[in-house]
């Protein structure tokens, strides 16, 4: 390992909660394994390094860039072209870069309908002449301050850029991230644009009792039942994201005894993973079609609450929706 040249590694951020870069050093002892044979070239969350050095770089003389967040931004964009100019291998690490994750829900509004929820309606907040950040601002001895330029929408990683791979999950866990990058390591790349995670629904993987014939006449939030551990959480009135969302995680939060929300993505089949969803609970609710009415329809869809939240929670921008019309315009 010794004389074997070392990759260069690199971890760029864009919206983020970092939980995908504490989510990197969650491979525990493996990392050392891992900086055995790669060096981390840039990682502003975990070393000092500035941008100006990755923009200072030769083209493609970054291996392998796992870039997590959603692009927000301008400065986000920027740096996506940046990694991606730099790095033969761009991966779209985690369910934000991938789809958008928790920050696309920010799609349901625009740049002003949040500086004005942030920036004026908030109960803590003081700011009668309702000052927004703006993108310029010289200061009283002349010096230019900028600031990155919020945009209305938010953006997957290869809505801006050619992303070559895709690892899901929120976070991605140890196991997703130790496949990829021994492979990567061992010169095993995985095909362009392939998911680093099954091509199967959840519940392929998941060892729940399910029945053949799921019917229910409820949906319940997982407070107001005791949820049986060994039956299907639909099988219980509970919304579980598994027959529309990838296998891949172990099921963790099955084990948990929470239904899943979906945050590995939709499979190549569902495409929509919320479509999916809705298509499926349309479908389960014990009420002959022919004897379905307004009222029932009604009725059924007052038991969700947040319906956006419940089935497009990691993948709104990456939906057919993409985002929620404002105002007559989807800019
Ligand atoms: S995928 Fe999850 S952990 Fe990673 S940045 Fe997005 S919200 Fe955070
Ligand atoms: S719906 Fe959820 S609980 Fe039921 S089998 Fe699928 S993953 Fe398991
Ligand atoms: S069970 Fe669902 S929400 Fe939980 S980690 Fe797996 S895919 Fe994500």
């Amino acid at each position: 390992m010794a004389d074997k040249k070392k990759l260069k590694l690199a971890i760029c951020r864009g919206a983020t909660c970092s939980g995908c870069d504490i989510a990197v050093l969650d491979i525990h002892e493996k990392l050392l394994d891992v900086l055995e044979a790669a060096d981390i070239v840039f990682a502003p969350t975990l070393i000092d390094v500035k941008y100006k050095d990755v923009e200072a770089m030769e083209d493609n003389e970054i291996d392998v860039c796992l870039y997590h967040g959603a692009v927000r931004d301008s400065e986000n964009e920027h740096m996506a072209k940046v990694m991606r100019q730099k790095s033969k291998i761009l991966v779209a690490f985690g369910a934000c870069a991938c789809f958008g994750g928790i920050f696309g829900l920010g799609n349901v509004s625009n740049k002003e309908g949040i500086f004005e929820e942030v920036y004026k309606k908030t109960a803590s907040t003081d700011n009668p002449e309702y000052v927004t950040p703006q993108t310029k601002h010289v200061d009283k001895e002349g010096h230019e301050l900028t600031l990155p330029r919020f945009y209305d929408d938010v953006f997957t990683l290869d809505d801006k850029v050619d992303v070559d791979c895709y690892i899901p999950l929120c976070p991605p866990t140890p196991d997703q991230i130790m496949t990829a990058l021994t492979a990567i390591i061992s010169g095993n790349i995985p095909p362009k644009g392939a998911v680093i995670a099954s091509e199967k629904t959840l519940c392929s993987e998941c060892d729940r009792t399910k029945s053949t014939d799921r019917k229910i006449d409820r949906i319940y939030r997982p407070h107001e039942i005791e949820i049986d551990q060994e039956k299907c959480m639909l099988d219980q009135g509970l919304l579980c994201m598994g027959p529309a969302t990838r296998a891949g995680c172990g099921t963790i939060c099955i084990k948990a005894n929470v239904p899943c929300r979906g945050c590995n993505g939709p499979t190549k089949e569902a495409f929509d993973q919320g479509g999916n969803m809705l298509n499926l609970i349309a479908t389960i609710f014990d009420i002959e079609e022919e004897n379905l009415t307004e009222e029932d329809i009604m009725k059924i869809a007052k038991q969700i609450k947040d319906p956006l939240g419940t089935f497009y929670r990691f993948t709104l921008p990456k939906s057919m929706l993409r985002r929620v019309r404002i105002g007559g315009s989807s800019k």
